[in-house]
């Protein structure tokens, strides 16, 4: 029978789910000394956060198939050294989403009920009912910002309280959000119509300060924040500010800007909520993470293919070699993509041609949807789990062949539809590097790198003026630019290279001058 190690505590549950089909070897005190010398018996390995899987001992792992993580992040699994030598890394990102989302509720009702601030008082000897007069949360508006695992888990919660849902969540589309019977709406809105915000999107550039003094300002003044997704996606320090100086303002907080927590003054306020990043931290979460991996490692040793897997080699070696080129391509075109269109697209077409052709091309689209949904989700995207992340979310995705690359070795062309609106773009290969040859059906050349902008505009005399000295204002130096247009007076594209990021005044000025229609700025 194949060996499996569980290698950290797990919930025995998970255990049982092994018993018959591997000898499964209990040994969550294992010294990484003793890890790496009997790692080479183990076909399986089941770790939690305190058992390091690293290069060394993966390259001892001689009959290693399977590396799981019974839990979410990975950080103490080296992926690469284990994708490097076939061996599939699993974890159980779905294993905590109801967990938090009740510790959203939990926070919600502490503070529409004022629970956590009586409760002191009560213990310290007081009996002060008129002080915490409460909010129902019947009828009220819940603003979810995050429409994702944990924020659907929200939203079928707060509907058996019988609240209004509001969402922002620019990565969905309007059909997903129909089937989860929730109004999508700008983060502006949501702001101001809601009675109970609650904060459940990964941090990223995007996110980081997403709520701050302007949208702390606009919040309703007897409103509820919650955040139990990461630190920094609000301003402490702006909270702060609002929170002292409106006291009917309330904010639930499970995680930080600094973790742990120290003398920081939002400790000091009445209107607020702190638990120490726990969200996550119920036995059943552990219980489903390890009954989640225990059945993958099961799956594997038996021969199948696992779910949620974050590695894994996809194609023969000589169309790997063909493809390999084009990997960069249709990365740098996804990335492109989601800098450039409004995310919540509903269809997406590739269209391959040339000496690509008659293969598996599977690793390229998966690449592409990996560069297109990474920026916006929590979970890595990655090559095995792309296609199925892109349906969850509702992404209609084709994929065909033509005949015609034209000059070009091989040519990727994808377009996206999002409402009632296409864009296209097509890349090639040119002297081993990536390039755009069109953009929206208009014919530019230009490589794909670096800071990067595409501009729609009327092609009449002096726009192509303006927005040079706009950008010249800002100190923004042109390094190349293309444009292409329908005839002349009617649309055009402009593909620029900058040398300095565009910044968003510089934007606004572009934005604001007639004739000049959409600037999306691309950092590749
Ligand atoms: P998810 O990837 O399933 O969902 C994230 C959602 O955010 C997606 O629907 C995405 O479209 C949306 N999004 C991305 N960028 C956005 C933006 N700029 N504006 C609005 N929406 C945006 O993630 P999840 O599993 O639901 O996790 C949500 C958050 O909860 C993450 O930050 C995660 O790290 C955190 N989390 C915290 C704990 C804890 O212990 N407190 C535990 C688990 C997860």
């Amino acid at each position: 029978m194949p060996k499996v190690l569980v290698a950290d505590k797990i919930n025995e549950k998970g255990v049982e789910v092994l018993e018959g089909s591997a000898e499964v070897v209990n040994d969550p005190t294992i010294t990484p000394e003793e890890l790496l010398e009997t790692i080479d018996q183990y076909e399986g390995i089941i770790v939690r956060s305190r058992t390091k899987v690293t290069r060394d001992v993966i390259e001892n792992a001689k009959n290693l198939k399977i590396i799981a993580r019974a839990g979410v992040g990975v950080d103490n699994i080296d992926v690469e050294a284990a994708t490097e030598h076939g061996i599939l890394v699993v974890n159980a990102p779905q294993s905590t989403s109801i967990t938090v989302a009740e510790h959203a509720m939990g926070l919600m009702l502490s503070l529409s009920r004022k629970i956590a601030i009586a409760d002191a008082s009560v213990k310290s000897g007081k009996w002060e009912k008129s002080k915490f007069m409460g909010m129902e949360l019947r009828n009220k508006t819940l603003g979810v910002i995050g429409m994702g695992r944990i924020g659907s888990q929200v939203v079928k919660r707060s509907k058996a309280f019988e609240m209004d849902v509001i969402v922002y969540d620019p990565y969905i589309t309007e059909e997903t959000a129909k089937e989860l019977g929730v109004e999508i709406t700008t983060l502006d809105n949501l702001v101001q119509t809601a009675d109970v915000m609650t904060i459940h999107v990964p941090l990223t550039p995007e996110t980081k300060g997403l709520i701050s003094k302007d949208e702390l300002a606009k919040m309703k003044d007897n409103a509820i924040l919650l955040n139990c997704a990461r630190g920094g996606i609000i301003d402490e320090a702006d909270l702060y500010e609002a929170l002292k100086e409106r006291p009917e303002l309330k904010a639930g907080l499970d995680v930080f800007e600094n973790e742990p927590l120290e003398n920081s003054p939002l400790a000091t306020l009445d209107n607020v909520v702190l638990t120490p990043h726990i969200a996550a931290s119920t036995k059943e979460a552990q219980r489903d993470a390890a009954i989640i991996v225990a059945k993958e490692v099961k799956e594997v040793i038996n021969g199948g293919t696992p779910t949620n897997v974050l590695n894994m080699p996809l194609v023969d070696s000589e169309t790997f070699q063909t493809l390999k080129p084009y990997f960069q391509l249709t990365e740098q075109l996804g990335k492109v993509l989601v800098q450039t269109t409004t995310p919540n697209i509903s269809d997406l077409n590739i269209t391959y041609s040339g000496e690509i052709n008659g293969r598996s091309k599977e690793p390229l689209t998966r690449e592409l949807l990996k560069a297109f949904l990474n920026p916006i989700l929590t979970e890595p995207v990655n090559s095995v789990n792309a296609k199925s992340v892109a349906k969850q979310r509702g992404i209609k995705l084709t994929e065909s062949e033509t005949e015609d690359s034209g000059k070009y070795d091989a040519s990727i062309k994808v377009s996206v539809k999002y409402d009632d609106e296409e864009s296209t773009i097509e890349g090639v290969i040119e002297n081993k590097e990536p390039k755009i040859i069109s953009i929206n059906n208009y014919d530019v050349n230009l490589k794909l790198e670096g800071l990067m902008a595409i501009i729609q505009y009327k092609d009449l005399p002096g726009t192509i003026g303006t927005i040079g000295t706009i950008l010249g204002k800002y100190n923004i130096n042109i390094g190349e630019m293309q444009v292409g247009r329908e005839s002349t007076g009617g649309q055009a594209v402009m593909v620029l290279k900058v040398d300095q990021e565009i910044t968003e005044d510089a934007i606004k000025e572009l934005e604001g001058t007639q004739d000049i229609e959409v600037v999306k700025p691309v950092n590749l």
